[in-house]
This record gives C-alpha cells, structure tokens and sequence, in this order.
C-alpha cells in the first residue's frame, strides 16, 4: 500500500481536514508483472519455432535440397513450425480481443443436451484413437443462453486435450447435472493427469505441465486460457480435478432457464 496525504487548511493557518488516497500498488505491480511475464513467454514462444525454421533452412539452403530423402523431411519440419506460429498467432488475437472492452457475445437459447451430443458425435466420427466416449447424460433438454461458436471452442478444447492424454484402450465421460438454474458440464479422462500442485494453474496463459510434451503435440498453451475467459463471459466458472497416473475431469459451469427445461424426446 502507498498512502499520499493532503492536508487541508484553511486561512488562518489550522489544520482541520486530511485526506488520504490509498493506492494499491501490490495489485498493480501484480498486473505490471503478469504483463511482462506475459511479453516474456510470447516472445520464446515465438523464437523457438523461428530459430528452428531458420537451422533447417540454413541446411536446406547448404545443399540438403538436392538431397531427395532429407528435403522432404526438413521442409516438413518448417511447415509444421510455421503452422505453430499461424495457430499462437490466432489464439493470441483472439486473447487480445477478450481483454478488450468491445468483447461481445452473441447468444442464442439453445437446448444444451442437443448441442453437447452434436459435438461428442463429431468427435467419434473423427477420432483416430481407440479411445470410448461415454455418455452420462441426463433425458431432460436444459436451454441456455450462449454464443454457440465460443462454447464449441470450449468444448472441442476439452475433449482435444482428453484424447491427447488419454492411453490406448481409455475411456473418457461425458456427463451433466442441473441444479438450481447452474448446469455443470463434466468430461473425463483416465489419462496421465496433472500433478496437484498445478492442477489450478493449467488455465493460466501459456502453462503446462510438461513443456516439450505439450509442444511435441501442437498445442500453444493458451486453449484452456480462452476456455476460462470465454466460460467467465458468460457467467460460468471452469476448473479441473485431477489425479496423477488416473485422469482428469474439467468441469465448467453455465446458468440455464429453469422454466424452460422438459422432456427430452
Ligand atoms: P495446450 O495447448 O498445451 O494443450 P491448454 O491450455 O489446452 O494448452 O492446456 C494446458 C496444459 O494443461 C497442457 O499442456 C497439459 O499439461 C494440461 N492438460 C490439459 N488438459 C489435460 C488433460 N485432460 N490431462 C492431462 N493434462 C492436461
């Protein structure tokens, strides 16, 4: 804390009045160092893909283009780099956009059941690892007020990431309950889970649990960021529970319309 002091006084000199302004400069300190932490990781985050482009060109352009088995495998490599940055680059706009005040939704009152199961079937159609999807979800439709563009990010987010870590053979369930005009999505995992400590900060810009792993697969870091700012939009909450070696669940929150929930035909 820092306090400035104004004394008042008035013309004959007595001291009658003092004001004090308080400023908080932990909490702005705080911000002044997320940013800077937040500049700091973009900046690696941006230079390790082109010092990498840039060693494999360097070879390319030394002779490794004539060679017919090596170009093919390093031009791969700077694809996938590039593709990496286009993916950074994307995920930070849209960041930047969220931190505005122009950030909109545009919502729409959709039933949720419906909404959910259309995005867990395009995700069995597609998948290419032996994992099952099971369902556990309730027979009665719940309508919610949402941009069904930003909470399909959300969710084709959560999933990606359960079958990333899930093994071979795994499971990963999908499940809702209602309560009180809050609706509590549910999906898990059996995969390798997150240890304890971390588990809160996995929705923190940039972080994950094991860097090269998590890189190796593609991502940038900021998936579940969006996940909780685009959540927090619209009026929810989003955290994870986790147990080494034995899965992980995301849960996340969003308020439905009590009156309008009914039979699931
Ligand atoms: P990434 O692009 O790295 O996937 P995310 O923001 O989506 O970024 O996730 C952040 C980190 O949280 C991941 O790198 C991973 O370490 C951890 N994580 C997320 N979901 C899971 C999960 N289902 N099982 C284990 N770890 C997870």
């Amino acid at each position: 804390w820092r306090a400035n002091f104004s004394v008042i006084q008035k013309e004959t000199g007595f001291v009658n009045g003092l004001i004090t302004v308080l400023h908080d400069i932990t909490e702005q300190e705080k911000i002044d160092m997320e940013r800077r932490e937040f500049v700091s990781n973009v900046s690696h985050e941006l230079r390790t893909p082109l010092t990498t482009m840039r060693s494999y060109l360097e070879a390319l352009t030394e002779g490794a283009w004539q060679n017919k088995e090596i170009a093919p495998h390093f031009l791969h490599v700077t694809q996938t780099e590039t593709e990496r940055m286009i993916r950074l680059v994307t995920d930070l706009l849209q960041l930047s956009h969220m931190d505005s005040r122009e950030y909109e939704i545009n919502a729409d009152i959709v039933d949720f059941n419906r909404f959910f199961n259309s995005i867990i079937d395009r995700f069995e159609m597609a998948k290419s690892k032996n994992v099952e999807f099971i369902r556990l979800l309730p027979s009665v439709s719940y309508y919610v007020e949402i941009d069904t563009d930003k909470i399909t990010q959300v969710i084709d987010n959560i999933i990606s990431n359960a079958l990333k870590y899930s093994p071979d053979g795994g499971n990963i369930r999908f499940g809702m309950k209602a309560n009180d005009g809050i609706l509590t999505v549910m999906i898990s995992d059996d995969g390798m889970g997150i240890p304890k400590d971390n588990v809160d900060r996995i929705f923190d810009r940039f972080y994950r649990v094991d860097r090269a792993r998590a890189r190796s697969m593609g991502g940038t870091g900021l998936g579940l960021a969006i996940s909780r700012e685009m959540i927090v939009a619209h009026g929810g909450k989003i955290w994870a529970e986790s147990e080494e070696g034995v899965g992980t669940t995301i849960f996340f929150t969003l308020p439905y319309e009590e009156d309008e929930a009914g039979e699931w035909d």
